[in-house]
């Protein structure tokens, strides 16, 4: 698990190489490239497959390569591994990786002391990657770290859930407080963004990548960044569905699904 998410750099690196296009386009270049290894995978039909494969055709010709080459290659080993650990859960995750307790020791360990804390709520891989590779073209030194949040039902509850054990109420914001002092950062934000779209009625993978304004999130973000260092995470992922509907977004999704990313939160740090 934890050498997969170090693979992770890879595909930040690749995607890098994009960097002077729109943030927008960046997103939707590692969106394909997760979805394209997902459904390999998961062994989805040619109607499915069509529907992706429409999307990548939006993908200026310059960069679609990328969907069928490195980065589809890199994303592949990584949702191979991902699926991997998911299949044989470890007992030890409950009081490891899923719980807050372990992972607060866990970030004033490695990470100390950051400016300001980010919070998105749904935030998941292809976002923090992105962001990733943006921040990186503007010279910005980012790490993502080999320890992920696990969320083992894929939603907030698990989250707000562990909030009373430290005499907390149950509010994602709560978390991203928790996160603040921890880290002795000056400000937190908490963003619904992400999983309001997620929880539009039947979104469609078109949809989704239309509707979620990478740039704001990321012009948010780098407010903050300009100043001092950032620490980014989500409460989960999301999860990419292909069923007899299509192909479409959610989280805590209950069956095997091409991409099962609700279940994990990464941690970066921009400074
Ligand atoms: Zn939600």
């Amino acid at each position: 698990m934890y050498n997969s998410i170090s693979s992770l750099d890879i595909i930040v690196k690749t995607i890098s190489g994009t960097g002077t296009l729109p943030i927008q386009t960046m997103h939707k270049i590692t969106f394909c490239a997760f979805a394209k290894a997902g459904l390999s995978l998961y062994g989805a039909t040619n109607q499915q497959e069509t529907e992706i494969e429409r999307l990548t055709q939006t993908i200026p010709a310059s960069h679609r390569a990328l969907t069928n080459g490195k980065l589809y290659l890199n994303a592949l080993s990584f949702v191979k591994s991902f699926n991997q650990f998911l299949k044989k859960p470890d007992e030890s995750v409950i009081l490891k990786e899923a719980n807050i307790h372990y992972i607060l020791d866990f970030l004033k360990d490695r990470v100390g002391k950051v400016g300001a804390i980010v919070v998105l709520d749904c935030g998941s891989i292809p976002e923090i990657i992105t962001m990733a590779g943006k921040f990186t073209t503007l010279n910005h030194n980012t790490a993502i770290f080999d320890q992920a949040f696990i969320n083992p039902i894929g939603a907030t509850s698990f989250v707000t859930g562990q909030m009373p054990s430290f005499g907390r109420e149950a509010f994602l914001r709560q978390y991203a407080q928790l996160l603040k002092e921890t880290l002795k950062a000056k400000f937190y934000i908490k963003s619904s963004t992400i999983d309001l779209i997620t929880h539009q009625e039947g979104v469609t993978i078109d949809n989704f990548l239309t509707s979620l304004n990478m740039q704001n999130i990321f012009d948010q973000i780098n407010h903050f960044a300009k100043q001092n260092s950032v620490l980014i995470t989500s409460d989960h992922g999301y999860d990419l569905v292909a069923d007899e509907h299509g192909l479409y977004i959610t989280h805590g999704y209950k069956k095997e699904c091409p991409l099962n990313f609700s279940k994990i939160a990464l941690f970066m740090v921009v400074d």
